[in-house]
């Protein structure tokens, strides 16, 4: 019988094994456990039909002892405030593990944005903020976007705060298009970022990427970014899987000389979806959506959504498998992570790997407050900069204390929010 997991209990699971190993405060726990703030709001939307829908949303702070709190505003269909709470909670360690100065936090709407038409798309956007407008800001909160939503719900967004306000705030929300206050390099940052990390553990094993292969779950932002690089260092993507929205089940698509990616990127929607048919007669073999798992790889990569690693599918995993970046937030259940430590395959942990996306937020943040843009070059240099850096953290703390990956970036990440939560005298 299959588990059914709470992405929230995962994210506390997780930190209290850590809270535990670090011996913390029960006082300071009880705080770092939970969000410190939740905005739980509907948003009416006229549709073009004439009917009102509802919508129902979220907005979470996690901590902002380190400043203020930043994560996406996710789309989709079965959000939940569960699903907000764990992922504001990943953004807190997320940005302490990159050590950047901002705290966590995460929105959601639960909508379905392939059925909506652009004019409705808009004024849900609109109506988010109409709903939050006081309670973000560059010095408060910094919305970006996340799954099912893209740099034009961010700049519907930003427009209306700035039609509220009457002032131009660009630094209110990052992942903006490129020309309207958004970064060079945004798009690419998730996936890079995961590939940096990756080249700098290949590195250190002395494993030339070349000779690796690797299967990745999703093919959206994270995953063509990082599909993109990783095979421009000559790393061999086997399969990729994604959803089909017209079929409502998601499917692998295999070749096992190597995927070309710009061919997939090509027949894809927006969505991340690859026609099936085009890849079908471009020589694909198309799989079952969790066959991504089970293929003969040195390498997965789960870019697409959360609890896809679970002990059921586990004996799935083939021997072969060395090493997982995860892409994605919260992929691997914690009942996992203990199979995938006994069986010896490295992680690249989530808060970790993916930090590259939030890192160049920042960046975009530190641009529109000096109104003063960066080429698309020095913009990648300072990304692989702070993930290179970032890793080597993480990873000789594991060497050193002989731990799991994930725990280590816990133990950093934990550490340094702790410590300003101390300094600022909240516990
Ligand atoms: P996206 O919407 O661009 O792509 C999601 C992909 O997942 C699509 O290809 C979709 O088809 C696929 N997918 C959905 N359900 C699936 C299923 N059941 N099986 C197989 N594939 C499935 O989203 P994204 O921006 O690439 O984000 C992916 C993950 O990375 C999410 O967990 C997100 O929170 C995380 N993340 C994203 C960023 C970012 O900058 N985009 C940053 C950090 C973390």
């Amino acid at each position: 019988m299959s588990t059914t997991y709470n992405p929230y209990h995962n994210a506390q699971t997780q930190f209290d094994g850590v809270a535990k190993l670090l011996n913390l405060d029960s006082g300071m726990s009880e705080f770092l456990r939970q969000p410190m703030k939740e905005l739980h709001f509907t948003i009416p939307v006229k549709m073009d039909d004439g009917s009102t829908k509802t919508f129902n949303a979220f907005r979470m702070k996690h901590n902002t002892a380190r400043g203020p709190a930043k994560g996406g505003i996710r789309f989709h269909p079965h959000e939940n405030a569960d699903t907000v709470r764990a992922l504001a909670m990943w953004m807190t360690w997320k940005c302490a593990t990159v050590d950047i100065p901002l705290g966590g936090g995460k929105g959601g709407i639960i909508c379905d944005p392939p059925s909506l038409s652009k004019t409705e798309l808009e004024k849900l956007c609109r109506g988010y903020i109409r709903q939050i407008w006081n309670q973000i800001g560059h010095e408060m909160d910094i919305p970006a976007p996340d799954v099912g939503s893209n740099p034009q719900c961010m700049l519907w967004m930003m427009d209306e705060y700035e039609t509220i306000t009457g002032a131009h705030y660009p630094g209110v929300i990052t992942g903006k298009p490129v020309g309207m206050g958004g970064s060079l390099g945004r798009t690419e940052a998730t996936g890079y970022g995961c590939i940096y990390v990756l080249k700098d553990l290949l590195r250190i094993l002395e494993t030339p990427a070349a000779s690796t292969t690797a299967s990745l779950q999703g093919f959206g932002n994270v995953a063509e970014y990082a599909a993109r690089m990783y095979t421009e260092l000559g790393g061999k993507v086997i399969a990729v899987s994604c959803w089909n929205q017209a079929d409502k089940t998601a499917y692998t698509f295999k070749k096992s000389d190597g995927c070309d990616i710009p061919q997939l990127v090509s027949i894809k929607d927006q969505y991340g979806s690859i026609d099936k048919d085009k890849a079908f007669a471009l020589g694909y073999e198309v799989l079952p959506g969790d066959a991504w798992l089970s293929q003969d790889v040195d390498i997965l990569m789960p870019c697409a959504l959360e609890n896809q690693i679970t002990p059921d599918v586990f004996p799935n995993i083939s021997s072969k498998v060395k090493i997982i970046v995860e892409g994605a937030n919260g992929p691997t259940t914690p009942d996992c992570d203990v199979l995938i430590k006994e069986r010896g395959i490295i992680m690249l942990p989530d808060f970790l790997a993916n930090a590259g996306g939030v890192t160049c937020s920042y960046f975009e943040q530190v641009q529109n407050n000096m109104n003063y843009y960066w080429g698309k070059e020095e913009v990648l240099e300072k990304l692989e900069y702070a993930m290179t850096k970032a890793f080597r953290g993480v990873y000789e703390l594991a060497q050193e204390r002989n731990v799991y990956m994930r725990d280590a970036a816990y133990i950093i990440a934990i550490n340094r929010v702790a410590d300003a939560v101390k300094l600022r005298g909240w516990a």
